[in-house]
């Protein structure tokens, strides 16, 4: 029997891989599975030859040089890399962290750590729509300052930070500026010099490629950004981050932010037409709200609290017909309020009653209608039982 599977409306959580993606990663699994460090023969050469033209377009999506990219397991362990390696490489000249309280918990338990080792941590609030506060950061940056951390796109309330305005503030004040940007890569345009970033944390898993491949970028002139390595070994990745390099992962890495940023105007106006759609249908709501800023977010993203609803009820109730999530995807195995929803000031019953819509590539206009006619009925009939 065939099971109608639920429209997938998680494309924050992870996206799945794109055929052309996956059509340019087959052959280095079979024919061409060399080991790019094998110097010695063609099986090496070729795979060497993949990840260079990769690297060099992951690179050029970021204005950045090849040389400056770092192939990580994906965001998580580039964001620790980033973090710790520059806490490591800094210490003598200070102590001091600045990180955003909505950050991902890759960011903030990296943070929490170093705390745990001595380091002084600011976890600065955000504004009501989820925004930082620029004039509170400049008065929080301090002489023993090395670093502050603000992710690009948020992966709950997808809000889109000021990168440009932090960069300056940080390059003018001499403070390396790491951004985590997971959820912005082949989404908004990205920049390293226009916005003066040092560090910058990416993964393929949310952009149609394969979980597992990510990166990090370090600058390497203006400044030489130094970090500590946190995997030793053969001393792949200039020493800085060992491990035997995955082709496939890799060329699919590449090649989906390729057609991202190549599709990267005509699909945001098509997304941000779809999202606009979902929320003025589901707004005619009794006591719904959206939750981050209205224009200054993610395409795609639609993050909504309702007045009065179990939020867990209305999970449940949606789940056979629409796979969407409540809070976010990482925490969300333990029934928490979000930790970005709080940081927006929301009381925890608005937290609970919250839903996250991540509309992507492969959806259409008929599942978006159908998935706020599904959300609405939910709510009447979890209201007539009230
Ligand atoms: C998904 C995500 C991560 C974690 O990335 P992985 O590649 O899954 O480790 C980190 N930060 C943000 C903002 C994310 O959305």
């Amino acid at each position: 029997m065939m099971v109608q599977r639920p429209i997938y409306l998680d494309n924050q959580a992870t996206t799945p891989v794109d055929d052309r993606v996956l059509a340019a990663m087959l052959p280095y699994f079979t024919e061409r599975f060399g080991n790019p460090s094998s110097v010695g023969h063609i099986y090496g050469w070729e795979a060497e030859a993949a990840i260079k033209q990769a690297r060099e377009i992951l690179a050029s999506a970021i204005h950045a040089s090849p040389e400056e990219i770092i192939f990580t397991s994906g965001a998580t362990e580039a964001n620790n890399l980033a973090i710790k390696g520059v806490a490591e490489s800094y210490f003598d000249r200070g102590r001091h962290i600045i990180t955003l309280q909505t950050e991902h918990n890759a960011v903030l338990d990296p943070c929490h750590y170093l705390r745990s080792l001595g380091f002084d941590v600011t976890f600065l609030p955000v504004e009501s729509d989820g925004l930082i506060d620029l004039n509170l950061l400049e008065k929080t940056l301090r002489s023993d300052t090395i670093l502050v951390s603000v992710m690009a796109a948020n992966n709950e309330i997808g809000v889109l930070q000021p990168l440009e305005a932090i960069g300056d503030l940080c390059h003018a004040h001499q403070v390396l500026f790491h951004t985590d940007a997971a959820q912005a890569i082949g989404k908004i345009p990205l920049d390293v010099e226009a916005m003066h970033i040092d560090l910058m944390s990416l993964t393929a898993h949310k952009v149609y490629a394969p979980k597992g491949i990510g990166a990090l970028y370090v600058r390497r002139r203006n400044p030489r950004v130094q970090i500590a390595p946190q995997i030793h070994g053969g001393g792949h990745e200039r020493g800085l981050r060992s491990g035997t390099l995955y082709p496939p992962q890799i060329v699919g890495f590449a090649k989906a932010v390729e057609l991202a940023i190549a599709e990267m105007s005509s699909e945001s106006q098509r997304l941000t037409e779809l999202r606009d759609r979902l929320w003025q249908r589901v707004s005619q709501l009794d006591g719904i709200q959206l939750n981050g800023h209205a224009t200054q977010r993610l395409p795609g993203n639609l993050n909504i609290s309702i007045k009065g609803i179990d939020g867990q009820a209305l999970l449940l109730g949606v789940q056979p017909m629409i796979a969407v999530s409540s809070g976010s995807a990482c925490t969300s195995a333990k029934i928490e309020p979000s930790h970005v929803l709080r940081a927006l000031g929301l009381p925890d019953e608005l937290a609970y009653a919250s839903m996250r819509f991540g509309i992507g590539r492969f959806n259409t206009v008929e599942e978006v209608d159908r998935a706020a006619d599904v959300v609405i009925e939910t709510v009447r009939s979890l209201d007539l039982k009230n």
